[in-house]
């Protein structure tokens, strides 16, 4: 299927929400799942007497989630989990101009690190001190700041200006839960709505062959708005397919190998120094896979699980490593303006990396049918929206 990026400018605000496991008021999530473009799509069929279609339609596409960027044309990315920033002054350092005040000591990945670390390890270096993640800022000429470093979470920007960290405004405002539903009103349903304020837009991706699907989900935007409660106001918005705004699978994947081979070197060396008879550089080809989104996983028992196992070229892959934690999974319908069960699933922002012998080249095919599959379950509506090689982990210094 063929990758497309949209984006989405909303006019009001828009709920997609999740009902927290322990709260009482409906909570929205910072980005618009996959699922609620779906459910705008079959129900602007539904409402031209296209009921047949629905179903044909859907199976045909798959719909990635869409994230929240401060100006149009770009993507906004979540931060992988091995992002960290100093404890004591948190942000990224190269910031565009106007948000010069925001300016922290600097954001950085630690997956390389760890990772050659936790390999060469494997291999039978012996480092000389245990490896110790400090922010490596100077505050003024020569004192380093050597602050913890801790994880970052949400969404960020990068463009030529610099490196932004997005925030979305969420407004709250209580509402009797009727609609149109009677038998909530008769329960007296209370709940805070939270909605995603409109400020700058929504980019995503959606996967299909045909033309006219992203026509028609243009359409069911304009015309039957997107998330809960459209009747009342919420989630009225404008689509537009806009140019690729992330770098290839194969640029990615090539920047993933040469920048992990940079650092395994460096380490190896200090091994090689304290006489570990380690390999210079690392063998195979490494690839990670980031969860954009949660992502309800399974063993191949058709157990639950957090570690995520890839069938690739017809052989079972188990990660070389992987830094995850369990997220409550939502459902959302559309249709009835309530939240669904929850489920458990690995966290957005998780980070699994594999390695396979041979070249990149002869990988590409698999990882690009890879990230357009997705991982785990209901991947059709969002759920294991994944990105290989994640752009964030080069940079292992801090922007
Ligand atoms: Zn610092």
């Amino acid at each position: 299927m063929t990758e497309h990026f949209l984006e989405l400018t909303p006019y009001s605000p828009i709920r997609t929400g999740d009902l927290k496991p322990r709260g009482d008021y409906l909570d929205t999530r910072s980005y618009i799942p996959g699922s609620v473009l779906r459910g705008a799509l079959a129900e602007w069929l539904k409402a031209k007497g296209e009921t047949a279609k629905i179903a044909p339609l859907a199976q045909s596409m798959r719909f990635g989630n869409f994230f929240p960027a401060p100006v149009g044309g770009i993507y906004a990315l979540p931060f992988p989990m091995t992002a960290l920033e100093c404890k004591r002054n948190g942000g990224f350092r190269n910031v565009p101009r106007e948000e010069y005040r925001k300016a922290g000591h600097g954001i950085r990945d630690s997956l390389f690190i760890t990772l050659a670390y936790a390999e060469l390890e494997s291999l039978g270096a012996r480092f000389p001190v245990p490896m110790l993640l400090r922010c490596t800022t100077r505050n003024g000429k020569s004192e380093l700041c050597g602050g913890r470093m801790e994880r970052v979470g949400g969404f960020y920007i990068h463009r030529r200006e610099g490196w932004e960290k997005v925030s979305v405004s969420q407004g709250v405002q209580t509402k009797v839960a009727l609609s149109r539903h009677r038998r909530a009103a008769e329960e007296g349903m209370l709940y805070r709505v939270v909605a995603v304020r409109p400020r700058g837009v929504f980019v995503g991706r959606i996967w299909t062959e045909e033309e006219e699907a992203i026509h028609t989900l243009k359409e069911a935007v304009e015309k039957v708005g997107v998330g809960a409660l459209t009747t009342r106001g919420f989630g009225q918005a404008r689509l537009r397919e806009i140019d690729a705004v992330l770098p290839s699978i194969q640029e990615r994947l090539r920047d993933f190998n040469r920048v992990l081979r940079e650092v395994w070197q460096e380490l190896a060396e200090l091994a090689r120094a304290t006489g570990s008879d380690v390999p210079a550089e690392p063998s195979g080809t490494y690839f990670s896979v980031d969860l954009l989104s949660p992502a309800v996983l399974r063993t191949t028992q058709g157990l639950s699980t957090l570690k995520l196992e890839l069938y690739l070229g017809g052989k079972l892959l188990e990660p070389v490593f992987w830094a995850t934690q369990p997220a409550f999974v939502g459902g959302f319908s559309t249709a009835w303006g309530l939240p669904k069960p929850t489920a458990l699933g690995a966290a957005q922002g998780s980070v699994y990396v594999f390695r396979v012998e041979g070249n990149e080249e002869a990988l590409l095919p698999e990882l690009e049918e890879l990230e357009t599959r997705g991982v785990g379950e209901s991947t059709d509506g969002g759920w294991g929206e994944i990105l290989v090689c994640h752009p964030f982990h080069r940079e292992v210094k801090p922007v």
